[in-house]
């Protein structure tokens, strides 16, 4: 049997190759699904620093607006 991991949000354990993991400095997040990670996302949003946490959010949507505005003339210049 493979390792298996459990979910910091709801304590399921999974098998390798499901879930989701988020990692950085030294701290891996194990989720048994994306809703487990959007309800642990949700509350690391609203408990973080604010200073923080807007400004990277913010810069991370005008990021993604950029993506899909270059999506979307990409798609019409192919018709
Ligand atoms: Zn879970």
């Amino acid at each position: 049997m493979g390792r298996r991991f459990k979910c910091v949000v709801c304590g399921r354990l999974f098998p390798e190759g499901q879930g989701v993991f988020i990692g950085r400095g030294g701290l891996t997040l194990t989720f048994h699904s994306s809703r487990c990670a959007y309800k642990f996302l949700k509350l690391l949003f609203e408990r973080a620093d604010e200073r923080c946490v807007l400004d990277t959010a913010r810069g991370l949507v005008s990021e993604l607006e950029r993506v899909v505005e270059l999506r979307g003339a990409r798609v019409q210049k192919r018709v």
